[in-house]
């Protein structure tokens, strides 16, 4: 095959080949649609043109016999000064993608045709209306002369008229016009606007291929992890008219509602007008309602068109058409973008009209869908002041005033104020103030910028690269460009689910669906979807869900989004708040006695903590994790220390006790905490530490027991490099677990295994599983520990670095880097079932909350994944599609 393709010959499935665009043309062609002839140059010919840096053999010949055939079915030529043939040069990708080379429509025409073309068409204005855009957008697209001359001068050009619609110039008045738009391009060029047609395509041809590399376009891709060698397609069209008259026009229309998913087609068009007319707000447009009015006749084929896409397509479409003279034209087709709420009911409705099935429905739909409709939403029903959109980088609805800096933010949230911190782009001398702020604004960079990645991080709502703000942090205000000024202290609305910002504040309203996965009563047609879906998936899904819970509310919660259990509870809270002194008489006890007495103080509470969450879990595993963290975590900061200390002496008042916890806090100070004194090694390092916990774990499970429950404790060490390490406290767990059962006279269900957080107890997992009887990839620890930087230090300083040079697609905090880190859950997990087939394999990382992580753990055939409790559904979910995948 060539480089060019006929519409004829292709189909909906090359869109690698043939872009997006030309895809769907062909495959409307083969439908048998009226669509205007034409011919796709394939990515293929892009690819060699920026490889080889020109036009690639073969391709002139091969568009000039393309050509030839597109005259003859139209019996027309391009060029010929009586009766023109004119075609339109429109850019399409495999993806839809902003930057690339805007469609040129009307090529072909010059001083010459355009004459030939009023004399045969009878419609001098048309004629002239044709010639004038063709100017206007080839010297924009093709030719980089800045839009804002041309379109001043048809302001200009109305005025003089005395009128604000383009309908009421005249041919004479566009003939004016094009002429002013060759000057303007002659000026700016300092060269002829391209009188010969075929210099015109080629050189069109050419900008789409270039428009490829565009700085927009490049950073585009970058976000949404788009390849950068796909290339893009050319489309070569002949044109129809949508500005022959008043019975013409062009429109845009969706099979169903993309916004709500309603059923129902969905639509606007405008009367003599020509491409992007109907959706760049030149004139009111029209519903299809009126549209019917104005040209039954077109109104119901297209009607009739539609319905046949949707069948065909099984999903909702979104077209582009043209009437020429009451004569209606298809110029795209595509599957149509839609928001989350359409994308579930459109799913749930398209499966009850018997359109597709439950397994597609389920794949129709996405765990970032689910989540983006889990979150607090802003009201839509009341008056709202729209003042910029941004990119949705990290969803949720935040109000609060507004701080340029900073220490301004920290202030005003230190006194109770809500903030929204807004600055031109974020650094990691912000983060205090990202850390209060109930949102982050910026006016500058994209999905991947620092405020971006840090918000996600943190779980903080954010809009970036709201570029119609100008953001002057030193004059503390922002000039929205439309005029108005944001000043500090006003309030401000932002949804990082749409990017949108609003002036003043916005009600709050809580999500129906939450409201409905806490067991809530909820009349909503998008809550029936769902829940619809959810059950398919559960149905579907081999991998189990469990929730990172320390609480027994976050249990519960847990337990009602559908979790099967804890996969992770994490101990070290317990040791916070009032229970710290209990922790500084254990580290500052000097014999055994105290050390026990200090252990003794502490096994209540943690006994207490571990009934409530093995209640609100009762029949569920619950894996507990033994405390991880350094212990200075739970001691006074050393320098604060040293400092008290060093002024009481001066005051001849030392306290012994204060004296004593310094020179323990001195002995724990580590350079490299988390490479220190932590995990399994305070088990081995801290007498009795592990056994007091493992004692609250099986007597709050004898407690449960009593109680007539049946609790089913899974002890977990972290940490863990060598069996050995694992061997050394299982023995003193197992042998406090007899003296319990026995002093209880009760037989405990529960298991000792260990994370998999160490590159080394990933390669040696057959030797741990010896001793293990069950595994739980730590994948955060993993990946800082495979890549060897620390989440809390790098992502802040250098990972947008890493995002613009392309080395990070995604984080590898939020998304599994599947080659690394998954390499090393692959083998661990083959390698711990090589010992024990049977070993139960977890995840507890916060990717087992994340979608192209639970993929890639479904396939690698761990047991289950384990992430926060608001994301269980959105586990379920994913873990049921990804079982369609593996089908
Ligand atoms: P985009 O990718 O931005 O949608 P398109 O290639 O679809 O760009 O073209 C922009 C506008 O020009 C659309 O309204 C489209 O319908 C119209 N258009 C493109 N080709 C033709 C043609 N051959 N005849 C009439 N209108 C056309
Ligand atoms: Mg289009
Ligand atoms: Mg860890």
């Amino acid at each position: 095959m060539g480089w060019v393709t006929n519409f004829g010959q292709g189909n909906k499935d090359q869109k690698d080949l043939l872009g997006g665009k030309g895809a769907n043309l062909a495959e409307m062609t083969n439908l048998g649609l009226p669509v205007p002839p034409g011919f796709t140059i394939s990515t293929e010919a892009c690819r060699a043109y920026l490889g080889a840096g020109g036009t690639p053999d073969g391709l002139r010949e091969e568009v000039s016999e393309h050509l030839e055939v597109l005259e003859r079915t139209m019996g027309r030529r391009l060029g010929d000064a009586d009766d023109p043939l004119l075609v339109s040069v429109r850019s399409g990708a495999k993806f839809s993608m902003p930057g690339m080379m805007e469609t040129v429509l009307n090529i072909g025409l010059n001083d010459e045709s355009v004459h030939g073309l009023a004399a045969r068409s009878g419609n001098p204005r048309f004629a002239q209306d044709s010639y004038r855009r063709l100017v206007q957008m080839f010297g924009a697209t093709v030719l980089h002369v800045d839009a804002q001359h041309f379109s001043r001068a048809l302001d200009e050009a109305k005025t003089a008229r005395g009128t604000e619609s383009d309908l009421d110039l005249d041919a004479d008045d566009l003939a004016a016009l094009a002429t002013r738009f060759k000057e303007i391009v002659r000026e700016h060029t300092g060269a002829d606007f391209p009188q010969d047609p075929r210099e015109q395509l080629e050189l069109a041809i050419r900008a789409v291929f270039d428009s490829w590399n565009t700085d927009r376009a490049r950073l585009y891709r970058r976000q949404e992890r788009i390849p950068e060698d796909l290339g893009t397609a050319v489309n070569v069209q002949a044109m129809v008219f949508g500005n022959f008259g008043m019975h013409s026009g062009s429109g845009v229309a969706f099979t169903r509602d993309p916004a709500s998913g309603n059923q129902g087609v969905y639509g606007d068009y405008l009367q003599n007008a020509q491409g992007e007319d109907v959706v760049a707000g030149i004139r009111n447009t029209v519903s299809l309602a009126d549209f019917a009015e104005l040209d039954r006749r077109s109104h119901d084929e297209l009607l009739e068109i539609m319905a046949t896409l949707e069948r065909h397509y099984r999903d909702m479409c979104d077209i582009e058409f043209t009437v020429e003279d009451g004569k209606l034209w298809m110029l795209q087709t595509r599957v149509g973008k839609r928001t989350p709420e359409a994308a579930f009911r459109i799913a749930r409705h398209m499966r009850d009209e018997g359109m597709i099935d439950a397994d597609e429905q389920l794949h129709r739909v996405t765990g970032d869908q689910l989540a983006s409709l889990m979150f607090p939403r802003f009201d839509d029903s009341g008056e709202r002041t729209l003042v910029a959109v941004g990119m949705n980088a990290s969803p949720g609805a935040a109000v609060g005033r507004v701080v340029f800096d900073s220490a301004t933010a920290v202030e005003w949230a230190g006194r109770g104020e809500p903030v929204i911190l807004l600055r031109k782009e974020t650094n990691p001398d912000d983060l205090s103030g990202m850390v209060v702020a109930q949102g982050i604004l910026t006016s500058r960079g994209g999905k991947t910028s620092h405020a971006a990645v840090v918000a996600r991080g943190m779980g903080r709502t954010c809009v970036c690269g709201a570029e119609s703000l100008d953001v002057d942090a030193e004059a503390r205000e922002a000039r929205v460009r439309d005029g108005g000024v944001i000043r500090e202290g006003d309030t401000l609305s932002i949804d990082g689910a749409t990017g949108e910002v609003f002036l003043g504040e916005v009600a709050v309203t809580p999500s129906h669906v939450v409201r409905h996965f806490e067991g809530e009563e909820v009349d909503e047609d998008v809550v029936a979807a769902v829940s619809e879906v959810m059950a398919h998936a559960d149905s579907r899904r081999r991998l189990g869900v469990r929730a990172n819970a320390d609480t027994a509310e976050d249990a519960a919660r847990a337990r009602r989004f559908g979790a099967e259990g804890i996969g992770l509870c994490r101990t070290e809270h317990m040791f916070l708040g009032d229970r710290r002194s209990l922790v500084e008489d254990l580290i500052v006890a000097e014999d055994d006695e105290s050390r026990q007495a200090a252990l003794d103080a502490l096994l209540p509470h943690q006994r207490e903590d571990f009934v409530g969450i093995l209640e609100a879990m009762d029949g569920l595993p619950v894996t507990i994790r033994l405390i991880d963290p350094p212990l200075h975590e739970f001691l006074p900061d050393y320098t604060d220390l040293s400092v008290k200390v060093a002024l009481a002496e001066a005051r001849g008042e030392a306290s012994e006790r204060d004296e004593r916890l310094l020179a323990h806090v001195r002995r724990l100070h580590e350079q490299n905490p988390m490479l220190g004194l932590r995990g399994v090694r305070l088990g081995i390092q801290v007498p009795g530490l592990f056994v007091m916990q493992a004692r609250a774990i099986l007597e709050a499970a004898a407690d449960r027991i009593d109680a007539g429950g049946h609790p089913l404790p899974e002890i977990m060490v972290p940490l863990v490099a060598s069996v050995r390490e694992l061997d050394v406290v299982k023995r003193e767990i197992l042998k406090v677990a007899d003296e319990v059962q026995q002093a209880r006279g009760v037989e405990v269900d529960f298991k000792v295994g260990t994370m998999i957080e160490l590159p080394r107890a990933a390669f040696l997992a057959d030797r741990i599983a010896r001793s293990a009887e069950f595994f739980s990839f730590g994948t955060n620890d993993l990946t800082q520990m495979a890549w060897g930087f620390s989440r809390d230090d790098v992502e802040a300083k250098f990972f947008s670095q890493y995002f613009e040079h392309g080395i990070f697609d995604v984080s590898p905090f939020e998304s599994l880097d599947t080659l690394g880190v998954g390499g090393m859950v692959r083998m661990g997990t083959e390698k711990g079932r090589a010992t024990k087939p049977d070993l139960k394999v977890g995840v507890c990382g916060e990717h087992g909350g994340d979608p192209a992580s639970i993929h890639f753990f479904d396939s690698a055939g761990l047991d289950y994944v384990s992430c926060s409790p608001f994301r269980v559904p959105v586990a379920r979910l994913e873990a049921g599609r990804a079982a369609l995948d593996r089908d």
